[in-house]
């Protein structure tokens, strides 16, 4: 079942016990302890990684920081070319890369393929941006002054990423950080350990062919005790955190009491409302993808329809028959639509979930459980699951990172509206609708209060030309595409005097 999986950690030089710190090219001797990876497709164990230890962790910002002096000095667009290059490396790379996305993390393989591609598109962004690193000019208020601004790179990045995106997350950043003269430090979540290491090692190749010097591509594999060593350290002026809110309102406090910066990018409770003009071939597949892709696990997943009264009954009965057609196992087979959760803890999740539902009074429509045999082996595959539920029902507050998708009855598109808004998380919204007035209106100032807001395709999945991010409790970060760069920069005003007078601010003079 594992169909050539060795074979891709070997292109990748991932060996069966890994040092976990590194600089670049080289790698540090860690705490001694191991973060070992399970796969969820076979439940075998993939390799070892030693976790970083707290004196790895100090030579690893040290070297960043000796690093950035070097890079900061680096004309952007050579930095530019530099990122080209990853580019290219990642393009080789892909299949192998993709496979061990899909084999450590459980996602299909073309779904991992399809993360190798947005590094890739992320890699061609960022080229072109390292000559567009614009500021504007201003016109002075004084006689023969002169003023502009300009973005400096800011120094370290610290990047703590979650299991569900291994490798893409980790691109949007430091590829965009790079151009921008910046350094970075990379925390992979401890679920996803190797996915690190192999960006590590494609890094590596690139910087040692281009004599960048080492430190600028660190990693430090770990649990949250070196994402708190981050979150503290004040020579880390940007903290770039993807994962859950609780874990953001954990960092967000440490950075915030040393008054860094902190991108955050948390969780969701993405609802799709369906009105009685929509499309319903458009409406239900974009709900299923959205609600069963990567098994649910997606920080912009489906989780609520807001489905109007009229048509309630002809959606429900399209959706129970498209579930009972979903082929669940191992996610390298085409074949299948659904592949396993991350790992047992989450079952467990997503059982208490479902048992929550029943308790608060949901009704169950599609029957989730566990799924066992050979197969299953692993124990993380579940049934996909379908509830009608209230919206203000504690466990629909919440964000279950599973297949559990629940549907909700409207009436007016006021109320549908006052639904879709009327959680804690804000990062990705649908409408479903050919009438212009309910589009206009979800899209409008009274409209979904959500970072991501689509008309006629569904919540789940981002281009990388857009600027990603939410609201609310999702944190209100922006990574990616269109200005999400300024984040990584320091922005400077300056005022140049060519005259020979100095003409003092609020007309005051002194006689001299
Ligand atoms: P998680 O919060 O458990 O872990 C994320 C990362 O934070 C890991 O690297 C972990 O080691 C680290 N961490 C945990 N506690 C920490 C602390 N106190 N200080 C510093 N670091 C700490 O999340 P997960 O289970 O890996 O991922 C799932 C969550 O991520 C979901 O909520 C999902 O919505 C969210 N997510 C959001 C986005 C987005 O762009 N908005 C993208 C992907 C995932």
């Amino acid at each position: 079942t594992a169909s050539g999986i060795q074979e891709s950690l070997e292109a990748l030089n991932i060996q069966t016990n890994n040092k976990g710190a590194s600089t670049g090219s080289q790698w540090l001797t860690g705490s001694g302890e191991s973060i070992e990876s399970y796969s969820p497709v076979d439940g075998s164990l993939i390799a070892n990684v030693e976790a970083s230890s707290p004196e790895a962790y100090e030579s690893v910002v040290k070297q960043a920081a000796k690093a950035f002096e070097q890079w900061r000095i680096t004309p952007a667009p050579k930095r530019g070319e530099i990122v080209r290059q990853i580019g290219d490396k990642l393009r080789l790379h892909k299949a192998d890369l993709g496979k061990l996305v899909s084999f450590e993390m459980g996602k299909s393989y073309q779904e991992g393929l399809g993360e190798v591609q947005e590094m890739i598109d992320i890699c061609d962004f960022a080229v072109g941006l390292s000559r567009q690193l614009h500021g504007f000019t201003m016109h002075s208020e004084r006689p023969s002054h002169r003023m502009y601004e300009q973005y400096h790179p800011l120094g370290i990045v610290g990047i703590i990423s979650a299991f569900n995106f291994p490798v893409a997350v980790w691109s949007w950043n430091t590829m965009l950080a790079w151009v921008c003269g910046d350094v970075c430090i990379w925390k992979p979540s401890e679920k996803t350990p190797l996915c690190g290491i192999a960006c590590q090692n494609i890094v590596a190749e690139v910087f040692k062919e281009n004599d960048v010097p080492e430190g600028v591509s660190c990693l430090l594999n770990g649990d949250a005790k070196i994402g708190e060593l981050i979150s503290n350290d004040s020579r880390i002026p940007l903290v770039s955190a993807t994962g859950s809110t609780r874990m953001g309102k954990k960092v967000s406090a440490a950075v915030g009491a040393r008054l860094g910066k902190a991108l955050l990018e948390l969780g969701g409770n993405n609802a799709m409302i369906i009105t009685e003009n929509a499309d319903l071939k458009i409406a239900i597949t974009g709900a299923l993808f959205g609600a069963v892709g990567t098994c649910g696990q997606r920080c912009t997943s489906t989780r609520r329809l807001i489905i109007h009264e009229s048509i309630y009954d002809q959606v429900q009965e399209k959706l129970v028959n498209a579930y009972s057609q979903l082929k669940i196992g191992n996610p390298l087979d085409e074949k299948n639509h659904v592949g396993p959760l991350i790992d047992t803890d989450a079952v467990k999740m997503y059982t208490e979930a479902i048992q929550q539902i029943k308790d608060q009074g949901g009704n169950i429509l599609v029957e989730g459980g566990t799924l066992t045999g050979e197969e299953y082996s692993s124990g993380c595959y579940v049934k996909p699951v379908v509830a009608e539920v209230e919206n203000d029902m504690t466990i629909v507050q919440q964000e279950t990172f599973a297949p559990i998708l629940y549907l909700i009855k409207y009436k007016t598109f006021d109320e549908a509206l006052a639904m879709q808004n009327g959680v804690a998380q804000g990062l990705s919204s649908a409408v479903m609708t050919n009438n212009m007035r309910e589009a206009e209106l979800f899209l409008s100032h009274a409209g979904s209060d959500c970072g991501i807001a689509n008309v006629n395709i569904g919540t789940s999945g981002a281009e990388i030309g857009g600027a990603f991010g939410g609201e609310k409790e999702t944190g209100g970060g922006r990574e990616s595409g269109s200005d999400a760069w300024k984040v990584y920069m320091r922005r400077q005003t300056n005022t140049i005097n060519y005259g020979s007078e100095l003409p003092l601010a609020q007309g005051i003079k002194f006689d001299l």
